[in-house]
């Protein structure tokens, strides 16, 4: 009987110490994380500091921060540049507007690969379940995708 209650006290504490009291209760995300956590979205690696299961980074992690980028230099996905800056030591090519039609977009919100022509047509909406990308991204197509205009 001493045993048993020892071991309810011994879970109680444990899950208790766990907790932190800061942490918000309606989501996971802690930018203070830099940690690399490479993870599984929608069936695809993403690798980079991954702080979500919606392809939110330690650098970019609004609402609307739901897509990784396939770069072309490595051919693997990562949530933004830096991400990709930090997890690898060589510079990043961009996708030139003649494979514009290759898979290089990954919508974190339901694992759909778009196209880069099907992301720039898509005014950022996912074409499966209609989520909201951020329209910022637009002031960084350079680091990602070769414009030419
Ligand atoms: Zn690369
Ligand atoms: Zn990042
Ligand atoms: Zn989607």
């Amino acid at each position: 009987m001493l045993r048993y209650a020892l071991l309810i006290l011994t879970l109680c504490i444990s899950s208790c110490s766990n907790r932190n009291p800061d942490a918000p209760t309606s989501s996971s995300i802690d930018p203070s994380d830099t940690l690399a956590h490479d993870r599984m979205i929608g069936g695809l690696l993403v690798k980079g500091k991954v702080i979500d299961n919606q392809t939110r980074c330690s650098h970019y992690h609004t609402e609307l921060d739901i897509i990784a980028i396939k770069f072309k230099c490595c051919d693997t996905y990562y949530p933004c540049y830096s991400c990709h800056a930090e997890s690898t030591d060589h510079k990043p090519l961009t996708w030139d507007s003649v494979e514009w039609n290759k898979k290089a977009i990954l919508c974190g919100a339901c694992g759909l690969e778009l196209s880069v022509q099907e992301y720039m047509d898509s005014n950022n909406t996912c074409t499966r379940c209609q989520s909201s990308f951020n329209p910022n991204c637009k002031k960084h197509y350079d680091l990602y995708f070769t414009m030419t205009e």
